[in-house]
C-alpha cells in the first residue's frame, strides 16, 4: 500500500501497514508464532546487519505480526513509527524512563489512571526519577511553574481517570516545548478516532490497547507511537545522541532520525526489561483495530444515551462525563472531541455504601469489573478497587470520590442497559 497516507481513517483499521503479497497472499494477517527466525547464512546475516535487508532474528526485537500492528497504529495516528509491548504499563513506564532515566524528574497530574499513579508516586521515584505534581489541570501556569531544569518531560491522560476530565493538550504541549522537552499523553480513553494528539502538538502518544483499540477486553498489550517531530538533539536528551554500544558505537539520532523515541526503547529497555507483546495477542489487536471506528461510534450513542438516562435520575447526584459537564471540561471538549468524549463516565450514587454494593450486585447486563473500553459495558467503584491502592488524601487529590461509580459503555442494546441500571437503581434501595 504505497499511497497508505491518502486512505481515510475507516480503511486504514482493516488494512493499513499489511501487503498480502509478502505474506503468501494470506487474506487475514498471519500469526508469525515463532521466538527465533532463522539468519539462513553469513552473508545475508551481513547484509542485515548493514541493514540492506529486513529481517527479524528474534521475537523480543521485532517480528512481522508485531510490525504490522506497529505500522497500522502509525497510519491511524499519522505518526512515524510504533512500538508494541506487553501490556499498557509497558508502554507507560517504557516512555517515561527513555526520557527521565539518569535522575529526571518528570511533571504530571493527579487524575492518572491507578497504574501509572503508583508507577510516578512510589516507583519512579525508588529508581531516582521524580514528579513535581500539577494540582489543578486546568491551570496552565501551574504547568509553567512546575517544570525544572531536571524535568523531562509532562505527562498527562488526554481524558483523566477517574474524573473523566479533558486536558488541554494543546497548551500545554506549547509549555513542554518553550522548555524543550516532549509531552507524553496516554490517550486510551480517546483512541485514535477520537482524538489524535499529534495533530494538537503531544510528541509521544501511548496507548493501553487492552481497552478500546483492542476492544474485546481479551488481551493485554501496550502501544507507544511518535511523529519524529521532536528535537532530542537539544542537550537535555543525551543519551539519545551519545555513541550507542548497541549500534555500533552510532548515535540514535543519525541512525533512526524519524523514529529515536521507539528506536531507544526497542534497543534498550524492551531488550533489556522484556515486556514483549506475544505475536498471538498482536493478532487479536488486530482484528480488533479493524472495528474500531465502528465500535466507538455506537459506544459513543450508547454513551450519550445513558448519559441523559442518568442525567434525569433521582438516585445520581452528579455525571461527569465531558461533553454534558457545564465548566471548562465542556469547553475543552468542544475543542477536541468533535465526534464524542469516549465510552466511559463517572456519576454520584446518591446513598451510603450498603446501596452502591446492592446496586453494584443487582447488575445483570452491565459486568461488574476493573477494565474499560469493552465492547461489554462495564460498572465499577474506582474508590473500592482500581484505586483503592491510593491514600485517602491522594484519592481526594486524583478525584477519587467515595460515591463515585465509573460506567464503561458497550455495544449491547442501548434499551437493555437502561432497564439494566434501572432495575439495579431499584434494587438498590430494598
Ligand atoms: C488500563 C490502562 C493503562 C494500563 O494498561 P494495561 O494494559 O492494563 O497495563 C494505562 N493507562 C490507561 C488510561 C488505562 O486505562
Amino acid at each position: 500500500m504505497a499511497s497508505e497516507q491518502n486512505y481515510g481513517f475507516e480503511t486504514l483499521q482493516v488494512r493499513g501497514g499489511y501487503d498480502p503479497a509478502k505474506h503468501n497472499y494470506a487474506s487475514t494477517v498471519p500469526i508469525y508464532q515463532t521466538a527465533s527466525f532463522n539468519i539462513g547464512d553469513t552473508d545475508r546475516l551481513k547484509r542485515l546487519k548493514a541493514k540492506e535487508e529486513q529481517g527479524f532474528f528474534y521475537t523480543r526485537s521485532g517480528n512481522p505480526t508485531l510490525d504490522i500492528l506497529e505500522k497500522r497504529i502509525t497510519a491511524l495516528e499519522g505518526g512515524t513509527s510504533a512500538l508494541a509491548v506487553a501490556s499498557g504499563m509497558a508502554a507507560v513506564a517504557y516512555s517515561l524512563l527513555n526520557v527521565a532515566e539518569g535522575g529526571g524528574e518528570i511533571v504530571a497530574v493527579h487524575s492518572l489512571y491507578a497504574g501509572s499513579y503508583n508507577l510516578l508516586e512510589h516507583t519512579l521515584p525508588k529508581l531516582g526519577i521524580n514528579v513535581n505534581w500539577v494540582e489543578d489541570p486546568y491551570d496552565i501556569e501551574q504547568f509553567r511553574e512546575a517544570i525544572t531544569e531536571d524535568t523531562k518531560t509532562i505527562f498527562v491522560e488526554t481524558i483523566g481517570n477517574p474524573l473523566i476530565n479533558v486536558i488541554d493538550i494543546g497548551r500545554i504541549a506549547e509549555v513542554a516545548h518553550e522548555r524543550g522537552i516532549p509531552l507524553i499523553v496516554d490517550n486510551t480513553f480517546a483512541s485514535p478516532y477520537l482524538l489524535k494528539p499529534f495533530d494538537f502538538g503531544a510528541d509521544i502518544v501511548v496507548y493501553s490497547s487492552t481497552k478500546t483499540l483492542g476492544g474485546h477486553g481479551s488481551t493485554l498489550g501496550g502501544l507507544i507511537v511518535e511523529n519524529g517531530k521532536f528535537n532530542w538533539n537539544n542537550g537535555k536528551f543525551p543519551n539519545f545522541t551519545i555513541d550507542d554500544y548497541k549500534l555500533q558505537n552510532k548515535k540514535v539520532v543519525d541512525e533512526f532520525p524519524n523514529s529515536a523515541f521507539t528506536a531507544k526503547i526497542r534497543l534498550h529497555y524492551l531488550s533489556d526489561f522484556g515486556a514483549v507483546l506475544s505475536p498471538f495477542d498482536a493478532f487479536l489487536i488486530i482484528q480488533g483495530l479493524e472495528t474500531l471506528s465502528v465500535r466507538v461510534e455506537r459506544e459513543v450513542k450508547n454513551t450519550e444515551a445513558i448519559v441523559e438516562f442518568l442525567s434525569q435520575h433521582p438516585q445520581v447526584s452528579w455525571i461527569s462525563y465531558p461533553t454534558i459537564s457545564n465548566d471548562k471540561n465542556k469547553e475543552l471538549a468542544k475543542k477536541y472531541f468533535h465526534k464524542g468524549a469516549g465510552s466511559i463516565l463517572s456519576f454520584g450514587f446518591k446513598g451510603e455504601q450498603e446501596s452502591i454494593n446492592k446496586f453494584l450486585s443487582s447488575l445483570k447486563v452491565f459486568s461488574f469489573l476493573v477494565n474499560v473500553g469493552d465492547s461489554k459495558s462495564l460498572a465499577v467503584q474506582p474508590s473500592e478497587t482500581t484505586h483503592s491502592s491510593l491514600s485517602d488524601e491522594n484519592k481526594i487529590k486524583a478525584g477519587v470520590f467515595k460515591e463515585a461509580i465509573r460506567l464503561s459503555i458497550g455495544l449491547e442494546n442501548i434499551e437493555d442497559l437502561i432497564e439494566d441500571l434501572k432495575q439495579a437503581f431499584k434494587k438498590s434501595l430494598e
